[in-house]
């Protein structure tokens, strides 16, 4: 599944770079194969489907995530930043992998979460060293449903941390989905402040 276009250019928009092939973000490597929706496209869309999953696990708050390797989700996490407001579903979905597969292996791991990593979870996959990076939501279209965001796109935490960590980043993946179902939390949490995820 393509990204849509306008979380694409959203993206792009927000962390300032140059156009590159159509549903990759890809700061300081190749833009080969995250994007190409011919081999990849099938792969991410199952496993965001995965993410969704975890997402509904958490109606108000739909951060759903999944670590995979080889093929396997070895880590998935939901939001449960009520508990602990390190929790986002990203920083579960980690701490998740690395209980059932070790603190190893990130280089080749993907991680898809149902929207764009926040500045502290893209910081985490630097510090590990995550390989590719796939989201549907955008921070920007998080914004638009009430929920306030850092403003620093996955891109450019990627890019400032360039002398040593690479990643691929593909966004916008079943953006359709993941944009609808943070547009049914906004409504959900209409009696309450919206606060971060
Ligand atoms: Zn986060």
């Amino acid at each position: 599944m393509r990204p849509t276009r306008r979380s694409l250019l959203g993206l792009l928009g927000t962390a300032g770079l140059g156009p590159s092939v159509p549903g990759v973000v890809a700061p300081h490597s190749t833009p080969a194969a995250v994007g190409s929706a011919a081999d990849g496209g099938a792969a991410h869309a199952r496993f965001m489907s995965l993410a969704i999953e975890e997402a509904h696990r958490n109606a108000r708050y739909p951060f759903g995530a999944v670590f995979v390797h080889s093929g396997r989700v070895l880590g998935r996490g939901v939001n449960a930043s009520a508990e602990n407001p390190s929790y986002h579903g990203e920083m579960v979905a980690m701490t998740d992998y690395v209980r059932r597969a070790g603190n190893h292996g990130w280089a080749a791991t993907t991680l898809y979460s149902t929207a764009e990593p926040c500045a502290m979870c893209m910081s985490a996959c630097v510090w590990a060293g995550v390989g590719q990076v796939v989201w549907g939501t955008s921070i920007e279209e998080l914004g638009r449903t009430g929920l306030v965001q850092i403003a620093i796109p996955a891109a450019e935490v990627a890019r400032a941390a360039s002398p040593f960590y690479s990643p691929e980043l593909l966004g916008g993946v079943l953006a359709g989905t993941t944009d609808a179902l943070f547009r049914r939390a906004q409504l959900l949490r209409t009696d309450r402040t919206g606060g971060a995820p």
